[in-house]
């Protein structure tokens, strides 16, 4: 693999360059509402913000918001060709964790099946914007309270899956080639790289296992038996309306986490004609499950909250082979009710070990 050394200056005329014929989005610090270790995305324009911040852990938002929009038009009708225009213009988004990679590993599997999962369904409006941007991972530097990618099987850094990756490190970065698209993001930049040293290496993998001892720490309390991807959550009714006590179906959980891919359609006059919107949806909304005829399968909160959860480290380690809850914290993070999915699990699963 690839790598080289990068000081800060420089990185940042080198981003400039990408932006140049690209839409870039790095993260930075906001004055208000986020804390130092939870950056978000800004568009750069005419300069690199001097407020990126490439220390912390995961941005607030995910991947999805720019492969996945929260809202899109996907068709205009009456029209001769009904399917929409597809909005994919090239795209660097400097930022997403490790755990946020994973997290697009999901959406692979649901929208570019035929590529990264059985020949059910390939969605157009995905595929070209997952084609057409790359991503540019950083390693955790720090861990939120609410982190815990360790104990679903996960880690702070990446070592597969990414185009390009930056490791911060003493006075600078260490960025990494790991495809074509990343190669295509450093051709050219040789004038302001230089080589890796082994100080430079020995200083990644001290950053890469304190973190990883961080999260390992602060999650002990949540360890349970019984490993993450082997976890039978069940329907314990008394046992979920415990986790549920505090919930007020406000669905941002979903909203926030990076592997929810549900959406829901909606149609509405538009230009004379009409256009068909795709919203991302919440399965802890009361609607999510009502049926023709009145019928609905998830009319309770608790019920709600247990599809949520099981859906994550159950349904669809069944469906997709894959656990989809990867630690990221933010489901705890934009809670009201502060319901914790390390608590809820741990309880859920200590319950049904009695029963
Ligand atoms: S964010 Fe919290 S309060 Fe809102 S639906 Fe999710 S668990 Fe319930
Ligand atoms: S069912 Fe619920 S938890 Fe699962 S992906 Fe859809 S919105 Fe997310
Ligand atoms: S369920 Fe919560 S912790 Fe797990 S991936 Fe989703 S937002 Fe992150």
């Amino acid at each position: 693999m690839k790598e080289v050394f990068i000081g800060r200056e420089n990185l940042l005329k080198l981003i400039g360059r990408w932006a140049k014929d690209h839409r870039v989005y790095v993260p930075v610090t906001f004055d208000i509402m986020n804390h130092p270790e939870t950056p978000d995305y800004e568009l750069v324009k005419e300069e690199v913000p001097a407020s990126l911040e490439l220390h912390g852990a995961c941005p607030a938002q995910t991947p999805k918001s720019f492969l996945f929009y929260s809202r899109e038009v996907v068709s205009k009708y009456p029209n001769s060709n009904p399917e929409a225009e597809v909005e994919a213009p090239p795209t660097v988004l400097v930022g997403p964790r490790a755990c946020d990679l994973e997290g697009i590993k999901k959406f692979d599997k649901v929208y570019w099946s035929t590529k990264h999962f059985t020949e059910e369904y390939d969605d157009p409006f995905y595929i070209e914007k997952r084609e057409n941007t790359t991503i540019v991972s950083v390693d955790c530097t720090a861990a939120k309270e609410t982190c815990f990618c360790t104990i679903v099987g996960g880690k702070p850094y990446v070592d597969a899956d990414f185009d390009l990756n930056i490791s911060p490190v003493e006075n600078g970065y260490i960025l990494s080639v790991g495809s074509e698209k990343g190669e295509k993001l450093m051709a050219g930049s040789d004038d302001l790289t230089s080589e890796v040293t082994g100080g430079h290496h020995d200083e990644q993998k001290r950053i890469r296992g304190s973190v990883t001892e961080a999260i390992e720490r602060q999650n002990a309390e949540f360890k349970v038996d019984v490993p993450y991807d082997k976890h039978e959550l069940g329907s314990d009714e008394d046992a979920w309306a415990h986790v549920t006590a505090n919930c007020v179906g406000c669905g941002a959980c979903n909203r926030a986490c990076p592997t929810c891919t549900c959406f829901l359609l909606w149609d509405q006059k538009a230009d004379g004609g009409y256009e068909r919107t795709r919203n991302w949806d919440t399965c802890l909304s009361i609607g999510y499950a009502r049926t023709g005829g009145g019928g609905n399968s998830r009319a309770n909160l608790p019920q709600r909250l247990e599809n949520r959860i099981r859906c994550k480290m159950e349904y669809s380690r069944d469906r997709y082979k894959l656990v989809t809850c990867t630690g990221c914290g933010r489901c705890i993070d934009v809670c009201m009710g502060r319901i914790d999915m390390r608590e809820a699990i741990k309880h859920v699963v200590t319950e049904m070990a009695k029963a």
